[in-house]
């Protein structure tokens, strides 16, 4: 079977557009970007809610290289996300590339021809020399299985599949979740209903959002003189560096930064809500960072309204009419908001199935083993493939940093192989096997290991408890690791 494309790319996010964008850098041109949704930008195609932003400062979270002078907020409203993606696909002609409403449901290295083969859902295989996974991390929805909510008659939108057409004036409303999505939708249902329960489990660290209007001069500004720009783009990287180093990487010896961001978010609290109990409520147990923290400045808010109700009893199960909490207490409702967020090492850990050389399969593989994979990126057992989405790839607090910094490891990666001639890359074993002890190293001197993580209930840690989703270093490292890792970590064929 010839090999059809220099390289498949799963995935239309940032991810996927910004590794296109490298490819063609390099010199393939021939890619196909595959896409399940019918259009592109990821995340930012998907989510719609209300309240919908950004909450990196857009500046930071953007492509270094495709500066948008234009964001109308410090920190973007969601469609401008949407619309940046939308650019960057123009700009760098990846449209014409991409095939939407596809499905892929797995791939396997085909040894003899040396390419990957691709299934689409009802559809041909295709192949390609290269293989990118670019899946994403919040991709797959998670829908709580809460006992009789089938029964429920009323309306439930969860938070990736927004209903646009359905109004919620007036009607009585249910959260269910209080993590970063609900903090941005909780104040804005609660403008329009008649009735809110917010059903929390595990409260958020929270912390004051410096939410500010960029005025059109000062975007003319940046349009003009983009320098300018690119240093308020350093300042919020070096602000996110200092939060990730301090208060989570190097929690061993920086314990006191991890409390001062705890208090700084307690005191934010304490200014905007005076009653003791509800403080009380919305007040992690758990240490900072242990997950994601967010930042608003009316969410706390919100649950002084007297519509507003925070409901911290556990769900014992969800009838025709109602939400019922275990001790008794039963909410009649209209509509049924899950802000429950999403799955991500049952299912997202590869998102589709990939089998490697001599039938490896990678989602078996890091069950049995470990969730593993070489600066986040390659995986002994499979060749020329690139797994974006992989454990430790998330590096910093911006994903766009994780991004930029595949670039660069693809930018060495490819040029090392074609130097020599090759077409073929493989991880050593060993070399993923000094980075896999070195993460786990530096994770027992992590926030994840030291502080107190157990009832944070956090999407950072896989189900035997590891936190093996972010890379435990600087993104100066990892920056750094990706412009000059040995080039003997590979071989080439
Ligand atoms: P999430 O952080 O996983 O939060 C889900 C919430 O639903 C949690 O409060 C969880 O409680 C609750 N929940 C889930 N199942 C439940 C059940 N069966 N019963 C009761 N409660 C249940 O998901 P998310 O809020 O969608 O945020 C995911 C990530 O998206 C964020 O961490 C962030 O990285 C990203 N995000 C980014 C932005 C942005 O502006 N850039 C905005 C929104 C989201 P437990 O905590 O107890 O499990």
């Amino acid at each position: 079977m010839a090999t059809q494309y220099d390289a498949v790319i799963v995935g239309a996010g940032f991810g996927g557009l910004g590794a296109a964008i490298q490819l063609n850098r390099l010199g393939y041109d021939n890619l196909l970007i595959l896409e399940r949704e019918d259009d592109l930008g990821g995340t930012w195609h998907v989510n719609r809610y209300p309240g919908l932003a950004v909450d990196i400062p857009s500046s930071t979270y953007s492509y270094s290289f495709e500066p948008n002078p234009y964001w109308s907020r410090l920190f973007a409203p969601g469609a401008e996300l949407k619309r940046y993606a939308e650019h960057v696909a123009e700009k760098y002609g990846l449209r014409g590339s991409i095939r939407f409403g596809t499905v892929v449901t797995g791939a396997t290295w085909n040894e003899n021809e040396s390419h990957w083969q691709v299934a689409i859902q009802g559809g041909n295989r295709v192949t390609a020399t290269y293989l990118l996974t670019a899946t994403g991390f919040l991709s797959q929805p998670k829908t709580p299985d809460i006992d009789g909510i089938d029964s429920f008659r009323g309306k439930i939108i969860h938070t990736t599949a927004w209903d646009d057409d359905y109004d919620l004036t007036g009607q009585r409303a249910a959260i269910i979740g209080t993590g970063a999505t609900a903090v941005q939708l909780i104040p804005e249902v609660a403008k329009v209903v008649s009735e809110l329960t917010v059903y929390q489990r595990t409260p958020i660290w929270v912390s004051p959002k410096p939410d500010y209007r960029i005025p059109k001069a000062l975007q003319r500004l940046f349009a003009t003189l983009p320098p300018v720009q690119q240093a308020v783009r350093q300042i919020g990287n070096s602000i996110l560096e200092l939060m990730m180093i301090s208060g989570v990487v190097h929690y061993k010896e920086l314990r006191i930064a991890n409390r001062i961001a705890e208090r700084w978010c307690r005191a934010h609290l304490f200014r905007q809500v005076r009653d003791p109990e509800l403080r009380r409520e919305l007040t992690p147990d758990y240490s900072f960072g242990c997950k994601r923290p967010t930042f608003s400045n009316d969410y706390f808010p919100t649950f002084i309204q007297p519509h507003v109700h925070l409901e911290t009893s556990s769900i014992e199960r969800i009838d025709e009419h109602g939400v019922v909490t275990v001790d008794g207490n039963r909410t009649e409702i209209d509509v049924l908001l899950l802000a429950t967020g999403f799955n991500l090492w049952d299912v997202n850990f590869p998102a589709i199935e990939i089998i490697g050389r001599d039938g490896k399969d990678l989602g078996k593989w890091w069950r049995d083993n470990r969730f593993q994979a070489y600066e986040g990126v390659t995986v002994p057992g499979f060749p020329n493939l690139l797994s974006l989405n992989s454990p430790y790839s998330y590096s910093g607090l911006s994903y766009f940093t994780t991004i930029e910094c595949q670039m660069k490891h693809m930018d060495r990666l490819f040029t090392a192989m074609r130097r020599r001639g090759a077409h073929v890359f493989e991880v050593t074993q060993e070399a993923n096997d000094q980075f896999l002890d070195r993460m786990t190293e530096k994770v027992g001197n992590s926030v994840f290991s030291l502080g107190q993580c157990a009832t944070a209930n956090s999407y950072y840690f896989n189900q035997h408890g590891e936190a093996t989703l972010l890379r435990p270093t600087s993104t100066i490292n990892a920056h750094r690791e990706a412009a000059r890792f040995p080039l003997e970590d590979y071989t080439y064929a």
